[in-house]
């Protein structure tokens, strides 16, 4: 395991995350919204996300900057990077299937929204959230660079504490009871069995 490798994988891991994700963009354009809170907060908390998991580490795999914030490289952390890495992408792959045309970037609810509760949903109702987590404690286990490693983890963690609130306030308003049952026997994150 070298650093060129890790940041191979790095990239492998967000290229996969994209094309895992190209089909269900496209799908989810056609499907129309039935309840949109895409408002600002939302917009900012993304880009956050989007700056911590995406472009600062892509900075770095592509030029090395921010070079004063570098640290050894450990080439069994970096291997334990690749088996999360892997394990987040096979989560995101899971969290598509089940959720398919009700799925969205952003907090929304599309019309004749189905709470879906089976396969990776059966015991854990972020589980998307969870690939998340994965992918950014994988960066910083690939990256040895303070910044560029610890990014995700600070960019995606600001979402997601900003952002869960928020999306389970709209969920048990959308599906009441429904969803207050399915929240009291999963887990956020962690399966609950
Ligand atoms: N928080 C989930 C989904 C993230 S995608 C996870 O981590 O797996 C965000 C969109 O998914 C939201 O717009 C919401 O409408 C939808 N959503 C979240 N949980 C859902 C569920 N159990 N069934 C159907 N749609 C869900």
């Amino acid at each position: 395991m070298t650093i060129t490798i890790a940041k191979i994988v790095w990239l492998l891991m967000a290229g996969g995350w994209y094309g895992l994700r190209i089909p269900h963009a496209r799908r989810s354009r056609k499907t129309p919204i039935a309840r949109d809170a895409m408002l600002w907060p939302e917009k900012l908390r993304l880009s956050v996300s989007l700056t911590g998991l995406g472009i600062i580490p892509f900075i770095y795999v592509a030029t090395g900057a921010p070079a004063f914030a570098n640290r050894g490289f450990s080439p069994a952390l970096a291997a334990l990077g690749v088996v999360v890495a892997l394990a987040a992408l096979a989560m995101f792959h899971l969290t598509h299937k089940a959720l398919g045309r009700n799925w969205s970037v952003s907090l929304q609810m599309r019309e004749n929204h189905k709470l879906v509760t089976e396969g990776i949903y059966a015991r854990i109702r972020h589980p998307m959230y969870s690939a998340f987590w994965l992918w950014a404690l994988a960066q910083a286990l690939l990256l040895p660079n303070w910044v560029a490693g610890f990014s995700g983890i600070v960019g995606f963690g600001t979402l997601y504490l900003l952002r869960i609130g928020d999306e389970e306030r709209m969920m048990t308003e959308s599906f009441g009871d429904e969803y207050r049952a399915y929240m009291a026997r999963t887990g956020r994150l962690w399966p609950k069995f």
